[in-house]
């Protein structure tokens, strides 16, 4: 007990907040849940290990269905941040790293549209599947389509490509709000998960493999010696 009031103390002085020694109230004292703090933790374990399905306990489609939904709302909270920023005069085609994404319809048809609305597809999309019990079926015994793995494989293909405009388009806003942290962690988790199961092809990702490098490299971190590659 005598270790934690210390470390708290010591978190408190740091803190920008400080309320002339004031004891803060008890649901103020979570320094640990600060991204200034959690960015720096998550790179002190492997998230190779965090992603791994944990064996025998959980079938590997319950696992994916589960990671698969907590990203998309992940992904959705972050995107919700800069969302604001991101209008059809600013980003008029929904781009990544001089990539443009294009939305197909269920007809198949090509169409160009703009960041907001390609993203707001996608989410849209994503939360139809995510929430049809037929396809991420929640209730006990229930099976998972055959579809289900090319379905994970599309869902997670779009969120990569609304992580990347973000990365692209919005990475300024997203220092300007202090949420990089949050971004970097997300992206590194994402990426390290459908790496484990090959869930988005190499050739799709490949654009932000410079990032990917970086942030998702075991410790310790080299950011000085990573290769860009183009
Ligand atoms: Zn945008």
């Amino acid at each position: 007990m005598g270790v934690l009031v210390c470390c708290d103390c010591f978190f408190y002085r740091k803190s920008k907040t400080k309320p002339n020694g004031k004891k803060a109230p008890a649901e103020e004292k979570k320094h640990y849940l600060e991204p200034e703090y959690t960015k720096v933790r998550v790179m002190d374990f492997d998230l190779k290990d965090l992603v791994a399905l944990p064996t025998r306990e959980i079938d590997l489609n319950e696992w994916l269905a589960s990671n698969t939904t907590t990203f998309f709302n992940l992904i959705n909270l972050q995107y919700s941040t800069i969302s604001e920023f991101c209008t059809g005069d600013t980003c008029q085609a929904m781009t990544a790293c001089n990539t443009i994404y294009y939305w197909y319809d269920e007809r198949g048809k090509k169409t160009k549209c703009t960041a907001p609305q390609y993203i707001d597809l996608v989410m849209t999309f994503v939360q139809k599947l995510v929430t049809d019990e037929e396809i991420f079926p929640t209730k006990y015994g229930k099976a998972f389509p055959n579809s289900f793995e090319s379905l994970v494989k599309k869902v997670c293909r779009f969120l990569f490509h609304v992580l990347a405009h973000i990365y692209w388009s919005h990475f300024k806003e997203t220092v300007a709000l202090e949420l990089q942290g949050h971004l970097n962690t997300l992206y590194a988790h994402f990426i390290v998960f459908v790496r484990e199961f090959n869930l988005i092809d190499p050739k799709e990702t490949c654009i932000m493999d410079d990032l990917s490098e970086v942030l998702c490299a075991p410790l310790p971190p080299l950011p000085h010696n990573h290769v860009t590659e183009r």
